[in-house]
């Protein structure tokens, strides 16, 4: 079966979270997202996995569905913790995501996690501990466990972080690599970004949205064409099949918050090449820049722009719909009218995926205004032009040039 899955998000109990971030809701926009396997998020906060037990009943297996109202989305057991420790004279802080195939399992790691940390201080605990440590305390408790850096560029938090991580998968795991799997390349880095370093062949690259609310859910996220369960899911994501784990659904990287170098304070955003004549230091304050990803990818790369190794799972680059509708509209994206125009798109065509990814531009035109049409048509050929993102700052899309949807509404009304 195919179908498309986020594993990666938070519920309410995590820092700057919406309060509606919980099951319920979850479900219901995987529906409207057009997503059918969804990360719980944060099963190691004592609270929430309460609900988990008490709202979830087992469907396949390893996935979950909610107890109340005939839902169809499937829940599959995750959680998000972050790492910060010493290692070789510097402070590391690096993000990981945990899967799990049993609520059995998330309750030994969770009693484990909890002799090291206060697992209740926050959805996304913060403990002392190696990940490397992590990774064993994970596999001791269950070998069907997944573990997964997360947002492996962001340059405060991650595995391969400019301020905060390592140069190698190898240096961060040491012995314990050969059980890394896969990594997350999160909003600032596409695949194509990754391809550049051989040391990535070896992992697969999945892609989730680290929604903090349930609207942001599916930013990107992996399709796959698997029987639906948790060892299915796993067993595609580490055996890299281009047959079983379709592709990517990713963030134009330029969008992502961290994509450029520069300082946010200083209104300073420079490309690498900038950033070099620049020394890495700030041309404002004086000091040093917020190195961003695209940055932190040259200095690792060990290939150029544009290589592609054999057998990588292929990717799509999409922009969510309500910033398209916006955008072709002119409005704000928090709008009543884009709100209108997104339930009518929803409510013609089942899913926002569903209309981003597979209606013809005809179809959307008779439901639609042209200019949204076209809109949508123009993301999925890349005709878009983005002014990146730096620093904590998202990127900027424009997919239309100055005046141009008044044009497109206006040949409307002559037809
Ligand atoms: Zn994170
Ligand atoms: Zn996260
Ligand atoms: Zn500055």
């Amino acid at each position: 079966m195919r179908f498309i899955a986020d594993f990666h998000l938070h519920s309410k109990y995590s820092r700057a979270t919406s309060p509606r971030s919980d099951l319920e809701n979850l479900d219901k926009w995987a529906r409207i997202k057009g997503i059918k396997v969804l990360g719980t998020g944060d099963f190691t906060h004592p609270e929430w996995f309460k609900s988990l037990k008490e709202k979830l009943e087992p469907a396949e297996p390893g996935l979950f569905k909610l107890r109340a109202g005939g839902a169809n989305t499937r829940f599959l057991l995750t959680s998000e913790i972050s790492c910060i420790y010493s290692k070789k004279g510097r402070v590391r802080k690096i993000h990981i995501v945990v899967f799990a195939p049993s609520l059995k399992v998330v309750e030994k790691i969770n009693a484990r996690l909890s002799l090291i940390g206060n697992l209740k201080a926050d959805g996304r605990p913060i403990l002392g501990l190696d990940a490397k440590e992590l990774l064993k305390i994970v596999l001791d408790v269950s070998q069907d466990c997944l573990v997964a850096p997360s947002h492996i560029w962001t340059p405060w938090f991650s595995l391969f972080g400019s301020r905060s991580g390592f140069d190698s998968i190898e240096e961060c795991f040491e012995d314990y690599s050969k059980h890394i799997f896969t990594g997350e390349t999160g909003l600032s880095s596409d695949p194509a970004m990754n391809w550049r370093l051989s040391a990535l062949d070896k992992v697969s690259l999945i892609s989730n949205s680290d929604a903090h609310s349930p609207e942001k859910i599916g930013r990107e996220a992996n399709v796959f064409d698997v029987e639906f369960s948790y060892p299915a899911i796993i067993e595609a994501i580490k055996s890299k099949n281009p047959e079983k784990f379709l592709y990517t659904i990713e963030f134009f990287p330029q969008e992502g918050k961290y994509h450029y170098d520069g300082h946010r304070d200083c209104k300073i955003s420079l490309s690498p090449s900038q950033t070099k004549k620049y020394n890495g230091i700030c041309p404002v304050c004086g000091k040093s820049l917020t190195v961003g990803v695209l940055s932190r990818v040259e200095e690792l790369a060990d290939r150029p722009e544009g290589f592609k190794p054999e057998g990588a799972i292929p990717y799509k680059s999409l922009i969510p719909l309500g910033e398209i509708i916006a955008e072709a509209l002119g409005v704000g994206v928090n709008t009543k009218e884009v709100k209108k125009q997104y339930e009518n798109l929803i409510k013609g065509f089942g899913s926002e995926f569903e209309v981003l990814l597979n209606v013809s531009q005809q179809e959307l035109q008779n439901i639609t205004l042209p200019e949204i049409a076209e809109g949508i048509v123009r993301v999925r050929q890349g005709k878009v032009f983005i002014e990146p993102g730096y620093d904590g700052v998202y990127g900027k899309v424009r997919i239309f040039s100055k005046g141009e949807q008044r044009e497109l509404s206006k040949q409307r009304t002559l037809f």
